[in-house]
């Protein structure tokens, strides 16, 4: 039998209603003669609230124990997805990820997968059992401890599952229903792509857009997996949703096809630095040390041997930032006159595989902020997206302005 992954996010298990509405889908797949691997999230919520348990308990708290406790919303709606389905005369069986078992590094509350044997589950396919509900998010570490795979961790999951079993596709259930060029909530003319390449979705993910969990794309691109992000409130429809592909199946692609923005981003610019061999090496070492997120380094010009050297981080990250440039300037490893640090910036990026083949798109990009009035800080690019640092009072209209530029509500 083809094996059909279809995971449900929190929002689609939430209520008892719409598990069974989500079970009802499952069990149309069932119908159409798949095997059917169902990845589950807690319900929307319960995640938090079981963080915050631990975060009340423990302020320093055992990363073991922070995993057996927010690893259990999913148990929760793995076994009631199971009842369901049972419910409705589809015989389905819940997995724990022990039990699978779904083998992971010992990284917990960050935790990769190792290893997901598919015999236990593929010997009740055998038997007739037509789904099996798997909890998502977690794992066991190879010391027998059970492990999370980080927040959104169940996107992941489904994945990795589809990969093991070969399964013909992975369905990713949520609230939306697709993958837009920029969020709609900021620029109403977005519009929802039917196909986006793998290397799009992961420079999306990791701008920020929250639909997929950055490394459920990273191993979708890896293992090829047909992935394909849609919502469960709609009517079923098979070509429903956004596929995330392989660039090939892309025929023709525009040079741009998303507009991502990170609204908490900082610019933090150490001011007159000795321009020395080693000299980044001196200032990022320590900042990665204290795990400080670097996006974005320019360096100036120097004059007279001193330089300035600008980077960007999380805005929650600047005090981390701050002691870690102020410790290695206390041990003597840098000399800087000041750290300047501007809260007050967004990060706009225009992403596209097009971008390759297009010449002109980042002169594009800075001439429309141009002529929206818009000063430009900082600018970074890759062989398929160009980010920019702007004051965030105009992360709106740099949105809207590049979508209309871009004309991304066109098909
Ligand atoms: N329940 C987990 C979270 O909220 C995992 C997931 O839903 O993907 O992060
Ligand atoms: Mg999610």
């Amino acid at each position: 039998m083809p094996v059909l992954v279809m995971k449900f996010g929190g929002t689609s298990v939430a209520t008892l209603d719409r598990i069974k509405r989500a079970a009802k889908r499952v069990g149309v797949e069932v119908a159409k003669g798949y095997d059917v691997i169902v990845i589950v999230s807690a319900m929307s919520g319960e995640t938090n609230k079981l963080v915050g348990f631990v975060n009340d308990t423990s302020q320093l708290y055992d990363a073991r124990e922070y995993d057996a406790v927010v690893s259990s919303g999913e148990n929760v709606t793995a076994g009631l997805m199971a009842l369901t389905l049972q419910e409705m005369d589809v015989p389905a069986r819940s997995w724990q990820g022990w039990q699978v078992p779904l083998q992971t590094n010992s990284a917990h509350s960050a935790a990769r997968i190792e290893a997901i044997p598919t015999d236990n589950i593929n010997a009740k396919f055998a038997e007739g059992m037509k789904v099996a509900v798997v909890a998502g998010f977690q794992g066991i570490s190879p010391e027998g401890r059970i492990t999370t795979l980080g927040r959104g961790g169940s996107d992941t999951t489904a994945v990795a599952f589809a990969a093991a079993f070969g399964a013909e596709r992975c369905d990713i259930y949520t609230d939306v229903d697709g993958i837009y060029t920029t969020d709609p909530r900021i620029a109403s003319k977005a519009r929802k792509l039917d196909k986006i390449a793998f290397e799009e979705m992961l420079e999306l993910a990791s701008l920020g857009a929250k639909v997929l969990q950055t490394r459920s794309v990273e191993l979708a691109m890896r293992f090829k997996v047909k992935l394909r992000v849609l919502s469960s409130f709609e009517e079923m429809d098979d070509a429903a949703g956004t596929m995330v592909c392989d660039e090939e199946e892309i025929v023709e692609s525009k040079a741009v096809n998303g507009v991502a923005y990170s609204r908490d981003e900082a610019k933090m610019t150490l001011i007159s630095v000795a321009d020395r061999p080693g000299i980044a090496a001196a200032i990022f070492g320590p900042l990665s040390e204290a795990g400080v997120n670097v996006d974005m380094i320019v360096q100036n010009i120097s004059e007279e041997g001193r330089t300035d050297m600008t980077f960007s981080c999380p805005t929650d990250q600047v005090a981390r930032a701050e002691k870690a440039m102020a410790d290695a300037k206390a041990a003597g490893d840098i000399n800087f006159h000041d750290l300047v640090a501007d809260t007050d910036v967004a990060k706009i990026s225009i992403v596209g595989i097009g971008m390759r083949s297009h010449a002109g798109v980042a002169a594009k990009m800075f001439a429309t902020l141009r002529d929206e009035g818009i000063n430009i800080k900082v600018i970074t690019t890759s062989e398929i997206k160009v980010s920019v640092l702007i004051d965030r009072k105009y992360m709106e209209l740099a949105v809207q302005s590049l979508h209309d530029a871009f004309e991304l509500e066109k098909a």
